[in-house]
């Protein structure tokens, strides 16, 4: 059987699993027992070991992506571009959450008395999001952080925008200095690549089995009660985020790849799943590109340089959660926002969508900043914390499937690629493949 078809059973069967016990046996102690000390360890472990090999394969990737450019201009050229594609696609995503969110009306008509109740139970883990987080207001030191003091010390915090910017910098001087003292830098990282590449490779062997674990937790634990009282604000994000999948990516893809959305979304399965098993773009950046290098047939260094970027930078369906979040908490608690302050909205979530980390729940903290900039209080972020894990499962699936059409746009307007480019083996979903999705 194909890889990407065991994750997918995997997906789908550790979800029937867990929606099953949960149905059967929600509070039972054997449930948490299973969680804490089977599924959870599995789960943790197979996303380790996404986790593991994001720094190495971020500047690897990212420094002969840009390396391999060559000179300034192109790397101008490319970078333009890909940021142009980031901020648009990401502004339809918050118009079009921004636009269902003001026509159905999603906060309207919620009691009171629930809104007190979710804001109580949720509150402390609200808090502690934002203080472990770090974030800070939003102002010019936002900025002056993405350049790094210690490029080992961003690594070892994680912050990636720091690292994309280092990346750059280095992939840059390589270009620039004499070719042969850059070639054995070069021969050093292409060797740094390719192991973690096998690395991931060997990873991805488990992930029917990290999926299915993942899942299981998540759907086994979940509160469906919660869904009911917020059922139209979950309903609206979906509905967003289906829409922009439709309309937004296929335009995309049809009038900017040339490629077929069909066949886009038949080669990037195991990409798919990944981001909505594991609710993190950054864990999903290694399936990504291996997805997109393997099964899209994209030139590595272009999908070198815009998928590590688009993890961290492109983030279409958080900015669509965002939207429609921020005006849901206003609406409930009943503060209108004006066209200028819809507006505002629009700014802060391209910003935040941006800013916020590749991880579980990583606007959560940007978001309690957001909102609290337009006037709406922070704390009634509260309130939708209880279907945050089934919504960030969602945005981030729509966040990387955003990473793989930029990277095909980009991959044609820069050259060289066409949808025709595309390997036979990832042809409509049911044709034979030659080859797995994510192994050699
Ligand atoms: N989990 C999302 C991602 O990794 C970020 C977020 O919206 O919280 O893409």
């Amino acid at each position: 059987m194909q890889l990407h078809t065991r994750i997918l059973l995997g997906l789908g069967l550790g979800a029937l699993a867990g929606v099953s016990v949960n149905l059967v046996a929600h509070d039972a102690a054997w449930v948490e027992w299973i969680n804490t000390y089977v599924a959870g360890p599995a789960g943790q472990i197979f996303l380790r070991l996404l986790f593991m090999v994001v720094i190495p394969l971020v500047f690897a990737t990212l420094t002969l992506g840009v390396a391999a450019l060559g000179d300034l201009r192109s790397l101008g050229r490319i970078g333009g571009r890909t940021a142009a594609y980031f901020v648009v696609t990401t502004a339809v995503a918050v118009a079009i959450g921004l636009t269902l969110a003001n026509v159905v009306r999603p906060g309207d008509g919620i009691p009171s008395d629930v809104t007190a109740e979710l804001v109580a139970s949720y509150q402390g883990d609200a808090d502690s999001r934002l203080a472990s987080s770090g974030a800070r207001d939003f102002g010019i030191g936002t900025f002056v952080d993405i350049v790094p003091r210690n490029p080992l010390k961003s690594a070892v915090d994680t912050q990636m925008l720091q690292l994309i910017f280092f990346s750059v910098m280095f992939g840059v001087a390589l270009a620039l200095i004499r070719p042969e003292r850059a070639a054995p830098v070069l021969r050093f990282l292409e060797g740094l690549a390719d192991a973690v590449t096998k690395l991931i490779e060997i990873t991805m062997r488990l992930a029917p089995y990290g999926v299915f674990a993942l899942i299981f937790v998540v759907t086994s634990r979940f509160g469906w009660t919660l869904i009911g009282h917020l059922g139209q604000f979950v309903i609206v994000v979906i509905v967003g985020l289906a829409l922009h999948c439709l309309v937004t990516f296929t335009l995309a893809l049809q009038l900017g790849a040339r490629l077929s959305p069909r066949r886009f979304w038949a080669a990037i399965r195991a990409a798919v799943v990944t981001a909505f098993s594991t609710s993190s773009s950054n864990a999903t950046l290694p399936t990504s590109l291996l997805v997109a290098e393997q099964r899209l047939g994209i030139p590595a260094p272009v999908a070198g340089f815009v998928l590590p970027m688009g993890a961290t930078m492109n983030m279409n369906g958080t900015a669509l959660f965002e939207g429609v979040a921020v005006l849901f908490v206003a609406q409930v608690f009943g503060v209108e926002l004006s066209l200028a302050d819809q507006l505002m909205v629009v700014i802060l979530a391209i910003l935040t969508a941006i800013g916020a980390a590749g991880v579980p729940g990583g606007s959560i903290p940007l978001l309690m900043m957001m909102a609290a900039s337009v006037g709406v209080p922070a704390e009634g972020i509260a309130i939708i914390l209880g279907v945050d894990r089934l919504l960030d499962m969602c945005r981030t699936t729509v966040n990387v499937a955003g990473d793989l059409t930029a990277t095909c746009v980009i991959a044609r307007l820069e050259g060289g690629w066409t949808g025709q480019s595309v390997p036979a083996q990832a042809a409509p979903a049911g044709a034979p493949d030659a080859r797995p999705a994510v192994s050699p």
